[in-house]
């Protein structure tokens, strides 16, 4: 039977890679009955508001979706759809594999990392407060009363930083959960908990907790800044990360420099209520829209993950091995994967799709 899947074709350069992957998944040999739908600044002029009900609508249908990127519009009252996506569904847990392929330019080689970021609350839950708007004054007012002697201007601007127990304790347990199911031998909790006392601390003493049911599994923690000086220094030593929602954005760029860029990094969003959304790290990356330029790696990876969701195991480690084998041949591949970012040999988005579809069928 065919797997309903919803293709969210986002905007800037989400077109081309999106039509590039839904070519190449339709070469596995597994049957899909794809709906498309928008999302984005396209979307937005069409139908004045970046994410359509109708968007939602097939998501909510499907189960599953491959998302193209989408920018975040300026001044619509949306903070961002990818955010309010993954609201939507309650999608808690973003999975982002880093692996080293052979011939990926990188400092480092043989990596393999994956981190399970925080996805709904932390700074990213959109609790803000503007500066000299009544309800920051009455906010900072209301602060001095409790605390007279806290460090706080009154021409700031405030966002709020909530963590709690039961939202780290999902996330600590789809990461162990995780690592029992794809052999992973080790998890990190990532927090600032000698500074943070009741948000990153709470984060790690319950990440403490969940640890004690999985005694199969390595625990340890790190603080935030001395994790980005070790995985720059010494990578190997780290299996699995989960870390809130702000430091898991930062670290998943920070992985996916690690393994080559964001050309290359791949992405899951997954909840308890039945529905996946899969999609690429990077942005729309709109300076080169419609140039048939980017890599459509991410996104084509992100693809493989959503096969593995779909129980198509074969399928997925097919079009894995097609792409790391296009890759190390280095020949028919982007621009961001030449040594010199202006090697004329270089090829465009559509062409490394090709030549990945060569490579599933040789
Ligand atoms: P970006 O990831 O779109 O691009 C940053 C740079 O990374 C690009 O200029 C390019 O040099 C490189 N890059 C990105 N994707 C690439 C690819 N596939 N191949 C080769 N090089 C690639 O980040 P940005 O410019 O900060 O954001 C652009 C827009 O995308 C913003 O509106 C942002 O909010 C949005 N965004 C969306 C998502 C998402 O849809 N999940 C994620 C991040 C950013």
């Amino acid at each position: 039977m065919a797997h309903r899947v919803t293709l969210v074709i986002g905007d800037g350069t989400g077109p081309e890679l999106m039509e590039t992957t839904r070519r190449v998944l339709e070469a596995t040999g597994v049957k899909f009955d794809f709906e498309t739908a928008e999302a984005g600044i396209d979307a937005m002029e069409k139908y004045g508001t970046p994410l359509p009900d109708a968007t939602l609508e097939s998501i909510k249908r499907t189960g599953c979706a491959l998302k193209g990127p989408v920018t975040t519009p300026v001044g619509t009252g949306f903070r961002s759809v990818n955010v309010a996506m993954r609201a939507a569904f309650d999608l808690y847990a973003c999975v982002r594999p880093c692996k080293s392929y052979a011939g990926v330019r990188s400092r480092y080689n043989n990596i393999d990392l994956v981190i399970i970021r925080e996805n709904t609350e932390d700074l990213y839950a959109g609790i803000e407060f503007e500066k000299d708007k009544p309800d920051t004054k009455e906010l900072v007012d209301w602060i001095f009363s409790k605390q007279p002697k806290a460090r706080l201007r009154r021409d700031c601007g405030i966002s709020v930083k909530a963590i709690s127990v039961s939202g780290t304790e999902r996330i600590v347990k789809y990461a162990f959960d995780y690592a029992r199911q794809n052999k992973r031998k080790k998890v990190t909790a990532v927090h600032k908990s000698n500074i943070l006392k009741f948000s990153d601390g709470l984060f790690l003493s319950v990440a403490r907790e969940v640890a004690k049911s999985y005694p199969d599994i390595q625990f340890d923690d790190r603080i935030v800044d001395n994790m980005c000086m070790q995985l720059v220094q010494r990578p190997e030593e780290y299996d699995m990360l989960v870390l809130p929602n702000l430091y898991g954005d930062i670290l998943s760029d920070l992985c996916a420099g690690l393994v080559g860029g964001l050309g290359v990094a791949p992405g899951a969003n997954i909840g308890n209520g039945g529905v996946a959304i899969f999609e690429a790290t990077h942005g729309s990356a709109p300076k080169y829209k419609g140039l048939d330029k980017v890599n459509p790696t991410a996104v084509i990876l992100s693809g493989m993950l959503m096969l593995r969701h779909l129980k198509e195991n074969a399928a997925a480690d097919k079009l894995e091995r097609a792409v790391a084998k296009v890759i190390a041949d280095g020949k028919s591949v982007t621009y961001d994967l030449k040594a010199d970012r202006n090697d004329k040999s270089a090829v465009g988005t559509r062409a490394m799709g090709d030549a990945i579809i060569r490579a599933m069928n040789s």
